[in-house]
């Protein structure tokens, strides 16, 4: 079967992240079962009492044993949803040299130059051990690939985590947290403020200093990446009940995106400090504070052997990502992970999202190379 046919079959199988992922993870597993690997299942029901499921599929473990994978291939079985005047979302199309379909870039594309390349392989001339890993609910947070960590089922020596990259290997990427932070104040009729006091007031004065936060964080520099430090962003903010009414509540959405070498909760330190700095003109300032996703960044050296063969075997020197994988999961492995894949991020997401032909066969080919490389 062609690496074209495959992909027309794993876009064909709908696998937006709230159904469950059963039908592609049983495509999958037969695929793997045919040419001699061993599978896995780990179920999971999620938020919604939906099964999920992660799918590990292991060859050469015999030679190296459960507890030293040497390389990795990981592809995310679920995808965004998709508009439902896109006709074409489940059925595979060529225009211009490009493959389009809901999931051909992200990442459906990555997970058939997998299957073309393992079959391409006598796994009977494996040295080392091969896991290939698909995972449930990327799309919604990555959840799958955090519950595979937390299993820990083997420990990882490489790992090219499949997103598409446009076949350029992203050797590091920003870590993404969320909190929510709501403030407190005491409703009054807006002509007698000494009655209450403003909750949206007290927001405001923190939201200054997350300002101030947010600005001396520019100091602490990674030049790999752009812009080359923490961002932070109030996205939403919502308070208040009426403009003759002094605010009782406000609350805000924070977000942040760190820098190798940061921890993921030194934000909510900073601000929690600034709290209290508060509470000492305002003893009454009340806010809450809750910290929702909090995923870690990653960073793979760039004299790694598998950040120096994608170099190589792709011709593209290796960036950095600034929008969230499953790496920082397969680093919890013990792996050195590289984002790496065929397509571009930017027509991910999209009605009309492609891949293009050359670049999914270029991606067979580099595959293949790295099992031989890292394998056999
Ligand atoms: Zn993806």
């Amino acid at each position: 079967m062609t690496v074209e046919q495959t992909l027309a079959e794993l876009v064909g199988i709908d696998s937006v992240s709230s159904r469950s992922n059963a039908e592609i993870v049983s495509y999958l597993a037969a695929r793997c079962e045919a040419t001699g690997f061993k599978i896995n299942r780990f179920p999971f029901i999620d938020d919604y009492g939906v099964e999920k499921i992660n799918l590990t599929a292991l060859a050469g473990a015999e030679f190296s044993g459960l507890h030293a994978i040497e390389l990795v291939l990981v592809g995310h079985t679920d995808t965004v949803p998709y508009d439902p005047n896109w006709t074409e979302a489940l059925q595979l199309t060529e225009r211009d040299g490009k493959l389009f379909g809901r999931g051909a870039c992200d990442t459906k594309a990555f997970i058939a130059a997998t299957l073309t390349a393992i079959e391409m392989i006598d796994l009977t001339q494996l040295k080392q051990s091969l896991a290939l890993v698909f995972t449930a609910d990327e799309e919604i947070g990555c959840l799958g690939a955090k519950r595979l960590a937390d299993a820990h089922p083997f420990n990882a020596r490489y790992a090219i985590v499949g997103e598409p990259t446009s076949l350029q290997p992203m050797r590091a990427g920003k870590g993404y947290c969320v909190a929510e932070i709501t403030v407190r104040g005491r409703e009054a009729h807006s002509a007698y403020p000494q009655l209450g006091a403003s909750a949206i007031f007290r927001a405001a004065r923190l939201i200054e200093r997350i300002e101030g936060i947010a600005e001396e964080l520019k100091n602490d520099r990674r030049d790999a990446f752009d812009p080359p430090h923490m961002t932070v962003n109030v996205g939403i903010i919502k308070g208040g009940t009426a403009k003759n009414i002094i605010a009782g509540e406000c609350r805000f959405t924070l977000e942040w995106r760190t820098i190798p070498g940061q921890e993921s909760d030194y934000v909510l330190n900073l601000v929690r400090r600034a709290v209290e700095d508060l509470q000492k003109h305002d003893p009454d300032f009340v806010c809450e504070i809750d910290a929702g996703r909090a995923d870690q960044s990653f960073e793979t050296s760039g004299d790694s052997q598998l950040v120096r063969f994608l170099e190589e075997s792709s011709g593209n020197t290796s960036g950095t990502v600034a929008f969230g994988t499953e790496a920082p999961s397969m680093i919890a492995l013990g792996a050195e992970a590289v984002v790496f894949g065929p397509g571009d991020i930017r027509v991910a997401h999209q009605t009309g999202e492609f891949v293009p032909i050359d670049q999914l066969n270029e991606c067979v080919r580099i595959l293949r190379h790295a099992i031989e490389r890292f394998c056999m």
